[in-house]
């Protein structure tokens, strides 16, 4: 059989390319377009290598044309003290690199990158494995060499595919989504074929749909993609269950979860863009905004906001408002604002001394704190963290509050009206309302109270502060002209990132 491989990335060709009369192919995995010639001469230098790879291996000048003439005994003895070993190294040493990708998130959203995805092989390394591996099954004459040829030879191939697509991350380039379905669900094949690995056939088959359903989505398709998606969340969240309890794949929970919750957002993005005749590609613009903003990757930051896991919990958060959009609901407190605005409830307990010396007791209080949810894009925020929130503390500074306590007072902080407004949250559908997305992390909000509690507590000794407790995220109605007008319910405590926050700026659904 006569088939042409990509000088490329060395992906053997398809048949019905071959057969067309154009003197040119298409690799399906790579993408990469070439004459015929060059994917004969490439295929011709790699069966050469395959030889001589042989001949140094069999000790007489055995070739492989000649195996039908030898009798199983001498073909047995040849591929186990021959053969087998030098197969077994290289399978090790692939199958040891394909699980450190296997470990990795696979997909990305549309117009989106992930770069951190870094194969430690060629992919024609690794084809040329595959095609190595092949060339010998003729010798393996008994089930279990059969066996051991075979997972060799779908892991050479598997993990080629799987650093086609690594690469397919790294750039927003036209058409990847077809070439990320095609591997994918070769990948799909071939991890079936490999004993431990089925988990990772059924993640591949998933991924082929999501990646299918991308492609149909950006080319204007919303309607039809949105069966693949549906198919490809709920085959995902089927293999995160297997998963979770498996030794072996164990490590591929995250990449796994990361992948269904990207499913999920793509799912939730085309109902809504069915069901609200919407423009995907302003959706999907919305994503890239969230996606494409430069985060410091540097400094006291840059460790939670430079963590691409970050992603999961924010689109999470983004699922959840496309999915109030499609007539669900959302925590939302009282108010007549137009737009939507996503705040940190968080609860804060703080004690301080109070009374002279004989009467010295303790005051134990309770606050609510609000933090605005896109503060990360406000470097302000991250550098004067009481920006991003309503500063209780702010009506009188901590130290001369301290010094006049007298023993009556039971708060020495000014936000009980916040605990009112915050107490009005309740799950109800947003309606026509447009939603600001929320863009920080939970640990990001608690970060970002921590930091504003330590400036505050530095100055005196006698406010004993705990770790704040990041209840929920709620939607405030807020009135925007412009700028974010917050409601009445705010009082004094208007956080400044609220008041500087511009329409334009707002990444709103
Ligand atoms: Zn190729």
């Amino acid at each position: 059989m006569v088939a042409l491989r990509c000088k490329h990335c060395g992906a053997p060709l398809e048949r019905k390319d071959l057969e067309s009369g154009s003197a040119y192919v298409t690799c399906p995995s790579c993408g990469t377009t070439q004459q015929k010639v060059d994917a004969k001469a490439y295929m011709d230098q790699m069966m050469g290598q395959i030889q001589s790879w042989i001949s140094k291996a069999i000790p007489g000048g055995f070739s492989l044309s000649q195996t039908e003439n030898v009798d199983s005994i001498a073909r047995f003895n040849i591929f186990n003290s021959n053969i087998r070993p030098r197969i077994e190294t290289e399978y090790t040493e692939y199958r040891f690199a394909a699980n450190s990708l296997l470990a990795c998130g696979l997909m990305v959203l549309p117009f989106t990158t992930d770069k951190t995805v870094a194969p430690a092989h060629s992919p024609s390394k690794a084809f040329e494995f595959n095609a190595r591996a092949k060339s010998v099954y003729p010798l393996a004459v008994d089930a279990e060499s059969r066996d051991f040829v075979t997972s060799a030879e779908e892991m050479g191939s598997a993990y080629a595919l799987l650093i086609n697509n690594a690469k397919l991350l790294h750039e927003d380039k036209p058409g990847r989504y077809a070439l990320m379905a095609n591997n994918f669900s070769e990948m799909s094949k071939s991890f079936s074929k490999i004993k431990g690995y089925g988990p990772m056939a059924e993640r591949f088959s998933a991924l082929a749909k999501v990646s299918e359903g991308c492609d149909r989505l950006l080319n204007g398709n919303a309607a039809e993609s949105r069966q693949y998606f549906a198919d490809g969340l709920s085959e995902l969240e089927a293999v995160k269950a297997k998963v979770s309890s498996d030794l072996g794949l164990g490590m591929m929970f995250g990449a796994v979860s990361g992948e269904a919750s990207q499913a999920r957002i793509l799912a939730d993005l085309s109902d809504f863009v069915a069901k609200n005749g919407g423009d995907p590609m302003k959706t999907l613009d919305t994503i890239h905004r969230i996606m494409s903003f430069e985060y410091p990757s540097a400094g006291g930051w840059g460790f939670l906001l430079g963590n691409k896991d970050r992603f999961n919990e924010v689109f999470e958060n983004l699922s959840a408002v496309l999915a109030a959009k499609n007539g669900g609901a959302l925590p939302i407190a009282s108010g007549a604002g137009q737009y939507l605005i996503p705040f940190w409830d968080i609860d804060l307990r703080y004690s301080f001394q109070t009374g002279s010396l004989f009467s010295k007791k303790s005051v134990e209080v309770v606050e609510d704190l609000l933090v605005q949810a896109d503060f990360v894009i406000d470097r302000e925020c991250l550098s004067d963290p009481a920006s991003a929130l309503t500063d209780i503390f702010s009506i009188k500074p901590v130290k001369s509050i301290l010094a006049g306590v007298t023993g009556k007072e039971t708060s020495i902080s000014g936000g009980e009206g916040i605990g009112r407004l915050s107490s009005t949250a309740a799950m109800n559908s947003p309606g026509s309302r447009r939603i600001a997305v929320p863009l920080s992390t939970k640990r990001e909000a608690e970060k970002v109270v921590n930091d504003y509690l330590q400036a505050r507590a530095s100055s005196d000794g006698k406010l004993k502060l705990s770790k704040p407790y990041v209840k929920s995220l709620i939607y405030v109605p807020c009135d925007v002209d412009g700028a974010v007008r917050a409601p009445e319910g705010f009082g004094a405590l208007v956080p400044k990132r609220t008041r500087r926050t511009g329409a334009q700026q707002l990444i709103v659904i």
